[in-house]
């Protein structure tokens, strides 16, 4: 008896152990960023009269990103090439998608044939007009060089602005991260190096589309521009665009890790004033507050006393929201008390049938 028990107990032992020590393996505390130089090998991306590519400079700007961000002990650097080799598209998402990463940056030069300059950073997104098309579809062009691109891209064609809508938008979801690392990178690009801001921009990118966490798509300078082509081929330009890029992405995981910090329990209550009730019938509206790769109870404690919170948790991220109500009025008044609380970017989500929907989609058809 004793025995079958000491058996048992050892079974029980190994079936409890086994999956954590697999977990222990695959997952890091640390902050693992995907660094992404574009091109490689036969692909040279764009050529500038001066002899120099943008393969050349995506990578020593990336590998420069790299040591930079390797220099913080919490963050963990994953490089889809180091080397002078072409990677397909679809197997640099996956890179990132297998080491769990928690950001995928894309470094990238731009090319026209007039002397624009200036930088722009991208998020993965239905392109609005014709020039951020035509950027995408220079980037994506290189997946004819790939070997099997029908099938591994669904049909995907780079020369039809269509195509890429017929493309579910997985990266939907991480949308809100991936546009403020995107203006991180550009602001640091605009105050502290003083180069022309062209934007926060939105295109079919392939490369962004096939990862699973927030990913942005840097456009660092023209290298067809006389003066800024020269300057990304500097040591002097990769070493300051690398140091802001890396700089951003420490900004971006501060803004992430601030929103856990257990502040101290408040015990006042929300103020919340009861306002006019307007229900928007079959809706559900929340607060999201933060998001994060970081698992924590929704309790008051660890989101500044607010209530009524819950969490989701889509891909990679924790979702954390505030409030759940069909009462618009009432979610607006909850939406400025977490903002008071500190939760300075927190914005109203709206939920129906269980999918999550715009807000101007659920305030339009609420009113009809
Ligand atoms: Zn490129």
């Amino acid at each position: 008896m004793q025995t079958r028990l000491k058996v048992l107990f050892v079974l029980i032992i190994i079936t409890l152990t086994l999956p954590l020590s697999v977990n222990a393996q695959t997952e890091s505390n640390k902050f693992i960023v995907v660094l992404d130089a574009g091109h490689g090998g036969k692909d040279p991306g764009k050529p500038s009269k001066y002899g120099y590519t943008e393969k050349e400079i995506a990578l020593k700007v990336v590998l420069a990103v790299g040591k930079e961000l390797e220099k913080n002990k919490d963050i963990e650097v994953v490089y889809t090439r180091k080397t002078d080799v072409l990677i397909d598209l679809f197997q640099r998402g996956k890179i990132a998608n297998k080491a769990n990463a928690d950001l995928f940056v894309s470094i990238h030069c731009n090319a026209h044939t007039s002397q624009a300059y200036g930088s722009e950073t991208y998020v993965l997104g239905v392109h609005r007009n014709k020039t951020n098309f035509d950027v995408a579809k220079a980037e994506n062009e290189v997946i004819f060089l790939e070997e099997d691109y029908e099938h591994n891209y669904n049909g995907f064609d780079p020369n039809s602005p269509e195509s890429f809508i017929g493309l579910t938008l997985m990266q939907e979801q991480y949308l809100d991260q991936s546009i403020q690392l995107a203006s991180l990178i550009q602001q640091n690009f605009t105050s502290k190096l003083k180069r022309k801001n062209r934007g926060v921009k939105q295109a079919g990118f392939i490369v962004l589309h096939q990862t699973v966490m927030p990913s942005v798509l840097v456009e660092t300078g023209f290298i067809t521009n006389t003066s800024e082509g020269k300057y990304l081929n500097s040591k002097k330009g990769q070493g300051e665009l690398s140091v802001a890029i890396a700089k951003a992405i420490e900004s971006y995981k501060k803004s992430v890790d601030q929103n856990f910090v257990a502040t101290e329990y408040i015990t006042e209550e929300e103020t919340i004033i009861p306002s006019e009730e307007k229900i928007i019938p079959n809706t559900i509206f929340k607060v999201q507050i933060a998001a994060a790769s970081k698992k924590l109870e929704p309790k008051s404690y660890n989101f500044k006393g607010l209530k009524e919170l819950s969490r989701d948790k889509e891909g990679k991220l924790y979702k954390y929201f505030y409030g759940y109500t069909s009462d618009i009025n009432k979610i607006q008044q909850m939406q400025k008390v977490a903002k008071q609380k500190g939760f300075k970017s927190a914005f109203i989500v709206a939920y129906r049938d269980g999918e999550r929907i715009s807000l101007e989609k659920a305030l339009n058809s609420g009113t009809k």
